[in-house]
């Protein structure tokens, strides 16, 4: 199992490249992770059993030290997150968003990599994504609410930006907040 990396480890700010499908067969597609090459479909494998294994619903590839646009997700974990349900685990490979809507809505989100704080972004309510699912077929899908709200945050990771950039002059406020989270952690030798 690979490490969530945490703010403020630049690879969390930095853009990922995006995989290169130089092969039709998912398995001899290499990923260079931080403890060596696995092939694409084990690397996919981590970072959905590590989501899992977390209070979280979805998973971007830098979060593991991998910078490379891959993100993993289920909608389903919203609402109960002890009851894993994996029905709907969804894998976007080089996810683009092509299109947002004019409206947009705030509610709370959370980020294993902003661990200690919680706070309410703005984001499009529906938006057009296309990917590569794990059998590199081109999918297009339109996405709404929570699950929109959960795409553009883990597309935001592939970009280098954390929930805490939507925040525009309030972003400060949520990193001191971070940095006392951080200390009092600590503190506390957890
Ligand atoms: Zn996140």
């Amino acid at each position: 199992m690979l490490n969530i990396l945490k703010a403020p480890n630049p690879i969390l700010t930095a853009d990922c490249a995006e995989i290169s499908i130089n092969s039709n067969d998912p398995s001899k597609i290499m990923v260079d992770t931080p403890e060596g090459m696995v092939t694409l479909p084990v690397f996919i494998s981590v970072m959905v059993a590590t989501m899992y294994s977390r209070p979280c619903c979805g998973l971007a590839a830098p979060q593991l030290g991998v910078q490379r646009k891959i993100i993993v997700y289920n909608p389903d974990l919203e609402n109960d997150p002890d009851e894993k349900d994996t029905d709907r685990t969804i894998i976007m490979i080089n996810p683009l968003i092509t299109n947002s809507s004019e409206a947009m809505e705030k509610d709370i989100e959370t980020c294993l990599s902003l661990p200690g704080i919680e706070a309410s972004v703005k984001r499009h309510t529906e938006i057009t994504v296309i990917y590569l699912d794990e059998d590199l077929k081109a999918q297009t899908m339109v996405a709404k609410d929570w699950e929109a709200r959960i795409i553009q945050h883990e597309v935001d990771h592939l970009n280098g930006k954390l929930f805490w950039d939507r925040l525009g002059p309030m972003k400060q406020t949520y990193m001191n907040k971070y940095q006392l989270a951080k200390k009092r952690k600590k503190r506390h030798g957890k």
